[in-house]
């Protein structure tokens, strides 16, 4: 049986814990192990923490959509902003490549290391989309 969960919300920091509260209990219905479900929480963070602060450089009034889709056996989890872009996609996901220098430029290898797949799209001034599977 599949369920499918799609919340757009306002680019807010404290929505960042919404989100990743909704990941979580969708994938404690799954098979998931503890840490596991750690590990998710932790994707979902990094993931939306970048709509919020790369995408729309914090400003509150644009809107991040969390899609999450979980069956028996795998949770998707998609997020989606209408931000900046990022012109280099592979160059950002590059371990410790930040546009921030008082940032650690790990977010993307959190993601990566922590759910079996990830895939960015992204195009500049239209926006980024991060899919991740687990
Ligand atoms: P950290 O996640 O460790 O706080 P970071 O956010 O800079 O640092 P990553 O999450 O790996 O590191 O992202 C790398 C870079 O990719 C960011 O510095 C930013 O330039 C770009 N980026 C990531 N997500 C987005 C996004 N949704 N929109 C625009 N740019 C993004
Ligand atoms: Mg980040």
């Amino acid at each position: 049986e599949v369920n499918k969960i799609i919340l757009t919300f306002s680019s807010l920091p404290q929505n960042v814990t919404i989100a990743r509260m909704l990941a979580s209990s969708l994938g404690a219905q799954m098979d998931l192990a503890l840490s596991e479900l750690e590990e998710l929480k932790v994707a979902v963070s990094e993931a939306v923490s970048n709509a919020i602060i790369h995408g729309y450089s914090n400003a509150p009034d644009q809107f991040v959509t969390l899609e999450l889709e979980a069956d028996e056996t795998k949770i998707s989890i998609q997020v989606t902003d209408n931000g900046c872009g990022i012109p280099d996609v592979n160059q950002a996901m590059q371990a410790s490549y930040s546009t921030d220098p008082d940032r650690m430029g790990l977010g993307f290898i959190f993601m990566q290391s922590f759910m079996d797949e990830l895939r960015v799209e992204s195009e500049v001034n239209k926006g980024t989309k991060v899919l991740m599977v687990k």
